[in-house]
């Protein structure tokens, strides 16, 4: 049950919970009143992560947890992270004045080497958002054979309303407060949506002053100067592409008949959509944060690259029709990427998706509820998201082996093992979602989770 609201302080009132019964309490999320699951409905104590993205993390499990027969008693330990941070940042903004924004970390299980994963600035960052994206992450890492557990973290700030010095002194501020949380073998950050690679350099500078020693092991996805690995920018748009490759082959896609369709133009969206340009698909329709663009015939996406470089947007780019990031998504097309946020496509645009391949670049953008009516219709073939954008954290692994060695590779040679890593993961899910004739969601998330529920089970309850 939700209500609008638009003050931001916490409250305690009495209110019903989704199961009938009553709590004493109030969340508040950002401009949102939350209410509360009880125990029942959440597990005790955890309605702090309570937001939509992490119920639709949690719906995803419990399937999943449904089909591989984890007792009940087990998944609470699985599901819900290991650990969370949640810090104040004050920082002096340009004019003198100060501002404090909120900060989180998440980090969702400590079973394997380190934890892993982004951080990300937008406005909408809570704490269970987080939570959610760190859930995802350690199903990623499984899938992928990587030894880590997930982890996200973000700010809930607009980066585009603050200067430089601004960021950095916020992004110096929120590492100072993770100090004791991470590290190279505790819990590794890398970029997510609103940041890069100079936020990286920041962390780590700030990381290394406080230890007396340079780190570039304590993040990923930092500059190659400063220990980055060649291809770790390009990595997740890339691995986006190869991926719909494959996927294009499985399903008898050429791709110079093919046309693209990709929202959000990032890193990782502008990335895939130059690989997929490179690979022949005519990219017919883009966008980002300010809105779409639409060419039927195709999009020059050299000139894009000049024109997003010059003016900041894909907004206004010669040679296109304006569009809305909704009407981008049903528009038909043999392509559909969504690379932006959580939740974009729902209920209410499921059923006018016109694609024959759906790729998942983003984290999370399809709802269970829109996942129940693209399964009815069978007729997309998904890659899901803890598979599709898995080259981010890949390629992110290889920086962080190559840092801990000191010894560097070759951008082709990270290309090549990139590329081996994604085909196992593609065909490990692709065969099981054919022999048990599941989705292929379902079948990359029980790759995933299995592997996790081995290593707890392995490890066993201490003490
Ligand atoms: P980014 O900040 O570089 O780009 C995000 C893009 O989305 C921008 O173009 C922004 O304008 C656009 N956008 C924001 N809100 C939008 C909206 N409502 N509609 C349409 N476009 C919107 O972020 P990124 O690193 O490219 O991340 C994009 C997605 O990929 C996120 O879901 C992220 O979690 C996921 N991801 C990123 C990486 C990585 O290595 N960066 C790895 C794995 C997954």
């Amino acid at each position: 049950m939700w209500w609008r609201r638009t003050e931001r302080l916490t409250s305690y009132y009495l209110v019903a919970n989704e199961c009938g019964a009553l709590t004493k309490r109030r969340y508040r999320c950002g401009l949102l009143w939350l209410s509360l699951a009880c125990g029942d409905c959440y597990g005790w104590g955890m309605d702090v992560y309570n937001h939509p993205t992490f119920a639709m993390a949690c719906q995803q499990f419990e399937r999943v947890a449904d089909r591989l027969g984890v007792p009940p008693d087990q998944r609470s330990r699985i599901k819900y992270p290991k650990r969370s941070v949640t810090v104040s940042l004050p920082i002096e903004r340009d004019d003198g004045s100060l501002e404090v924004f909120a900060g989180y970390r998440v980090q969702h299980h400590l079973t394997l080497v380190a934890t892993k994963g982004g951080l990300r600035y937008h406005p909408d960052v809570t704490l269970g958002e987080v939570a959610a994206l760190a859930m995802w992450m350690s199903w990623k890492c499984a899938l992928t054979g990587l030894p880590y557990g997930g982890a996200k973290g973000g700010i809930a700030c607009d980066p585009r309303k603050l200067s430089i010095s601004e960021l950095e002194r916020l992004t110096r501020r929120y590492t100072q407060e993770m100090i004791p949380f991470i590290g190279p073998q505790i819990d590794v950050m890398a970029p997510d949506v609103g940041t890069n690679e100079q936020t990286m350099a920041w962390m780590m500078d700030t990381y290394s002053m406080q230890m007396g020693y340079t780190v570039p092991s304590i993040v990923t996805g930092k500059p190659v100067a400063l220990g980055g690995s060649l291809g770790r920018r390009e990595s997740t748009g890339k691995g986006v592409a190869y991926l719909i490759n494959r996927a294009m082959d499985t399903v008898g896609v050429r791709a110079s008949n093919a046309t693209a369709i990709i929202q959000g133009f990032g890193n990782v969206g502008s990335v895939a959509t130059y690989a997929l340009a490179n690979f022949g698909l005519k990219i017919i329709a883009v966008s980002d944060v300010n809105g779409g663009i639409y060419n039927q015939a195709g999009l020059d996406t050299w000139k894009l690259n000049q024109f997003v470089a010059e003016s900041g947007t894909v907004v206004g780019f010669p040679e296109s029709e304006a569009i809305t990031n909704e009407q981008l998504l049903t528009i038909p097309c043999d392509v559909l990427v969504p690379a932006a946020l959580e939740r974009q496509i729902t209920e209410k645009n499921a059923d006018k998706i016109q694609c024959r391949i759906l790729a998942e670049a983003a984290n999370g953008p399809t709802t269970p509820e829109a996942d129940s009516i693209l399964e009815q219709r069978g007729d997309i073939f998904v890659i899901p998201d803890i598979l599709c954008n898995a080259g981010g954290v890949v390629v992110s692994y290889f920086e962080w082996v190559q840092d801990l060695q000191s010894f560097f590779w070759s951008e082709s040679e990270v290309l090549d093992k990139l590329n081996r890593i994604l085909e196992g993961a593609f065909v490990q899910t692709l065969t099981l979602s054919r022999k048990e004739k599941i989705p292929m969601r379902l079948a990359a998330l029980s790759l995933g989770v299995k592997r996790v529920v081995e290593a707890k089970r392995l490890r066993g309850l201490y003490p």
